[in-house]
Parts: structure tokens; sequence; C-alpha cells
């Protein structure tokens, strides 16, 4: 047979050569049917008794995660059992079966439905993903109602790659790392909880594969090639040979990496580079200095907001800005207030609809309108600024107007806590994100007014060459070597410089090994990414000289198009690490 190879999204890296093991993770078929009044009663007691039976499971596997390999992750666990708890979830339900006259599995499947569906409409991606939290314990829960057992992947005993359909967080918990080689499934995306967790665990795999379960039967030989979300079914022998070899190549760049852990990122004529680590849950909050990085340069706190009816707490704030804070000291958190709004969460309705959501009411435009939800959020940072080295980030900057109305906020703020008599941070850093031409432009007067920047290249590019970053149609004009981007950020880093204001990247941009030198030539000290990339990025930042770095900076700034721009960024990469490009 001639080998099949299929393209997917690339979820954690890593070369891994095995036989497949194809997970039965179809979904329970089971018929939704009408019922007769006297049955009402009955069904909602076998729904009950299967959201029980479905926690106790949970809570089992919790027990049994407290020392294995999954233990940091047990959060993961503790969202399913909240789920169970979920009111649109179980009222929802009981709801359907008591007016719709609905069996519990029916009813059950049209709530589960109508959750998803308000989650589609979430546009930020690692919100949207937690769908599939509602849906796996959804599925869970309707095993239990029709009696089904799962396989599970603690029971499997020789090697495999895992090929399935799609795989719950639970899944990965309980893979045996020494089993496991890597996997491989059909859905999901790259912020999906269960490609998260491959990554800090560090088993290769790729995902949204779309039909690879159709392909592939147990026993087959497979490559899966997690640096490119590629899997090669059945390998001809030259392949199978080709990827020995960069399987060799690339553990032993690995280990290389590996010892740059403990390394500082210095230049070789002595810069000091700080490089720190993106995190979305305050469970992440090691992960940056297990990655060899120095502090979190960027704490999205929007997952607090999720899965609720209410917004969260001054004390729920409070605690998940405290628990990174005093995990991270003495290195500095940079926490980011809110940034949602437009159709980025529906489920309040405080959020509306809106046509152009990115260009709507989001972020900092939504803060201020609603002042009572951001002063929450605000009290919070203030008190958890005493108990680490925390900043605090204002995103969607547009102009100097909102930095005028944050500030008299915060003021505000805080001679209410004084007034309380409550402890806390009286000067807490402010930095906004420069993710808006609009600020990108007057970047001199914002540098008066705060005390530091950080560059949210994801935005900036998007709203700079009006592309949707949403949309795979445009993606290919998605460049951030281009020219007018390139010299916004030069114009942002002299602003800074002149202002001497400390300047941070923290759009994904600051992961990519590609763009390091050029962006340590124009002047940012600090790149904040996804800590995977940490050691890639460090590699670069140990084996350049300063004055290297400004020549390949302006250089490639003189380039009159993104194509001409990336060629010399690529021709110095090659010159200078033949080995990192060879991976990449
Ligand atoms: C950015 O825009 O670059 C950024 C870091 O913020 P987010 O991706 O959360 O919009
Ligand atoms: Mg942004």
């Amino acid at each position: 047979m001639h080998e099949k190879t299929y393209k997917g999204i690339v979820a954690s890296p890593g070369i891994v050569i095995g036989r497949a093991y194809v997970l039965d993770r179809r979904k329970v078929v089971v018929a939704g049917r009408r019922i007769e009044d006297v049955s009402v009663k009955d069904e909602v007691m076998r729904f009950k008794k299967a959201l029980e039976v479905s926690k106790s499971q949970l809570e089992d596997l919790k027990k049994r995660m407290t020392k294995g390999l999954g233990k940091s992750h047990i959060y993961i666990l503790e969202t399913h059992i909240m789920l169970l708890e979920d009111k649109m979830l179980v009222d929802g339900t009981v709801k359907r079966i008591k007016e719709s006259l609905l069996n519990a599995e029916g009813a059950l499947k049209e709530t589960i439905a109508s959750i998803s569906l308000k989650f589609d409409t979430i546009e930020d991606e690692y919100l949207r993903d937690r769908k599939h939290d509602v849906e796996q314990v959804g599925e869970r829960i309707l095993r239990n109602l029709v009696g089904r057992k799962q396989e599970s992947l603690a029971e499997i005993k020789e090697e495999a790659i895992i090929i399935a359909h799609d795989l719950a967080p639970t899944d990965t918990l309980v893979m045996r790392k020494d089993k496991i080689l890597g996997f491989a499934t059909d859905a999901g995306s790259r912020t999906s909880h269960t490609a998260i967790l491959a990554r800090s665990l560090g088993i290769p795999a790729a995902v949204g594969l779309e039909n690879i379960t159709a392909s592939v039967k147990t026993g087959d030989v497979v490559i899966l090639d997690g640096i490119h979300g590629v899997v090669i079914i059945d390998p001809d022998e030259e392949t199978f040979l080709d990827y020995l070899k960069k399987q060799r190549k690339y553990k032993y760049f690995e280990q290389e990496l590996e010892k740059l852990k403990t390394l500082p990122a210095t230049t070789l004529d002595g810069h000091i580079v700080q490089l720190e680590g993106n995190i979305e849950l305050p469970e992440e909050a090691t992960s940056t200095v297990e990655h060899g990085g120095t502090g979190i340069g960027l704490y999205r706190t929007e997952f607090l907001f999720l899965n609720r009816q209410s917004f969260p707490t001054e004390e729920e704030h409070y605690n998940a800005y405290r628990h990174v804070a005093e995990r991270s000291a003495p290195h500095e958190v940079v926490v980011r207030t809110l940034d949602v709004g437009g159709d980025k969460i529906g489920s309040f309705s405080e959020f509306e609809k809106e046509a152009n959501p990115a260009l709507g009411l989001r972020a900092i435009r939504f803060c201020l309108q609603k002042s009572d939800v951001f002063r929450v959020q605000l009290r919070g940072i203030l008190r958890a600024a005493v108990h680490g080295n925390i900043k605090m980030l204002i995103p969607m900057i547009s102009g100097l107007t909102e930095i005028y109305e944050t500030k008299k906020l915060l003021e505000e703020v805080k001679a209410e806590l004084r007034s309380e008599g409550k402890a806390f941070h009286e000067s807490v850093p402010l930095g906004v994100m420069i993710e808006i031409p609009s600020a990108a432009l007057i970047a001199d007067l914002l540098a008066k007014e705060v005390d530091f920047f950080s560059v949210g290249t994801n935005d900036l590019i998007q709203y700079t060459l009006a592309i949707d970053r949403q949309n795979e149609h445009v993606a290919y004009m998605y460049e951030p070597l281009d020219p007018a981007v390139l010299r916004l950020l030069k114009y942002v880093a002299s602003a800074a410089e002149a202002a001497n204001i400390p300047l941070a990247m923290c759009g994904e941009m600051a992961g990519d090994p590609l763009y390091a030198a050029i962006l340590l030539g124009m002047g940012f000290q600090c790149l904040s990414m996804n800590v995977a990339s940490i050691p890639w990025v460090k590699k670069v930042v140990r084996s350049v000289r300063m004055q290297d770095a400004v020549e390949l900076a302006s250089l490639v700034m003189q380039q009159p198009t993104a194509t001409a721009a990336r060629k010399t960024a690529e021709s110095f990469m090659e010159e200078r690490f033949p080995d990192l490009v060879a991976e990449l």
C-alpha cells in the first residue's frame, strides 16, 4: 500500500514513529423520544442519577491525579465537575424534559447543542474552544445514561500513537507517557485544552486532521510530525528513513535546548533580554519558569469570565492574581485587564451582538462604559499586588482619553480601598498594549502617561493591514514583516526609548525565532510568548551580538515588501543557525 499524508494543526511539537492505536471515541448514539406526562418524574430522576455517577467518576479521577503526571492540571477536572452543576446545563435539561416532554437523552442533547451554539459566536479562540469541555461533559453524562463504558487510555499496554476522533482532557490526563508516543485527532484546535495539555506534558500531537480516523487501523505504521502537524500512514521506506533521521536530529536539538533552561537570555555581548510567558489560567503560573523564562508578560484574564452567568467577584479576581503573583515572585506578572466585548462572550446580557465586533465595544471601551465591572477587577488587581510583582496592562487603547479615564477610575478605586482600610499596592505600574495603529502613531504622547508598553502584534497587524485575524481567506496577507508593520514597530520602539520606558512585545510575533534578532535590533527588551517557544527564542538570543541584530533590523526595514524582508531575515538565520532553521 502507498503512504498517505494528512496535514492538520500543530498542537505539540516532536516527531514519533510507531504503531497506531485507534481509539473508539464515536459519539454515543441516542434517540430523543417523546414521553408521557407520567414519565417526567422518572426521566428527571434518571438524568440526576447520571449526573451523580458522572460526578463520582470525575472525583475518582481527580483523586488518582493528585499524584500522577497530570497533577498540575487538576483544574480541568474541576472545570468538568463544575459544569455538572452548571445551571444552563442542569436546569435546561430538566426544563426540556418537563416542558417538551422529551426523554433524558433527547433533552440533554438539545441542551448541549444550544449551549454549544452560544460558544460558536465567541470571537476569542481560547474561550470558543471551551465548547469542547461542555460537549465532553455532555458525552460523559450521555454514556452514563445509556450505561456504556468508555475504553480508557490508562489500559493501553503497548507503545502506540493514539488516533481518535477527539480526546477529552481527561484522556490526556491518564495517558502513560511511557506508552503513549503521541496522538492525532480529527477534531480540535491549537487552543483546545487537550492541545494545551499535550504541550505541557511534552507529548507530540497533531489535531484538526478532519478525517484521519477513517483511514487508519490499529496496528498500522504511523509517523506523527507534531512540528508541522503532519501524519503519514504506511510510510514508504524512503520517507521512513528520512523521518528516522529527522527524529534523531530533533531529539538531539531538544536536548541542546534543554541545556539552555537554566542559562540567562543574554546576547553574546552581554545584553540581557527578558523572555516571559503568556498565560490564560492561574494554574499555568509556573509554566514559564519550567521552560526557562522569567515571569509572565501577559496574563489574559478573560478566562475568569467564562462559564458563568454573573461577573467574577472581587475575591475571585484577587485570589487568581494573588495565586499567580506568589508563584511567580520575584518575577513580574503583567495582568491584562478584561479584553472581551462585542460577541466575545455571549452569556452576559451586557454584551450586545455587533456587526463588526473587532471594531466594536471591546476591551477598555467596554470596561470604561461598564465601569462597575471594571472597578471590581481593578480592586482585585491592586489588592493582589501586595503579594508579588504585579503590573497592570490595558488592552485596545486607541488614544489618550482612555488613559486619562482609566487613571481617574484607578484613583477613585484606590480612595475607596483606603477608606475601607483594605491593604493594596499604591503604585502598581500601569502599561498599555500597543495594538491599534492610532496608539502606535501617538506612542510618544502615550509614553509620557504610562510606565511601559507591550505591543500586541496579533491585533496590530490585523488593524494595520485590514485583515481579519480569524478569516482563513486573507490569512496569506497576515505578515509581521510587512513594511507598514515594521515602521509602526520601529516608531513605538523609538518613542519608548526617548521616554525611557520599558518596551515589550506579547503578540505571537514575539515567539517566532525568525523574528527574535530583528526585534532585539529594534529595541525590544522583553519578549513574551507561548511558553513552549521560550527555549527556541533563547537559543537565538544567546547566539547573536546586539550590533548584528541592529544591522539586521535596519536591513530588513529597508526592504520594500514583506517577501523581500522575509528573504533577508531567512538568509541571516540560515547563515547563523543552519541547525535551527532546519528544525523550523
Ligand atoms: C495581541 O493582540 O497581540 C495580543 C497579545 O492580544 P490578544 O491576542 O489576546 O488579542
Ligand atoms: Mg489583542
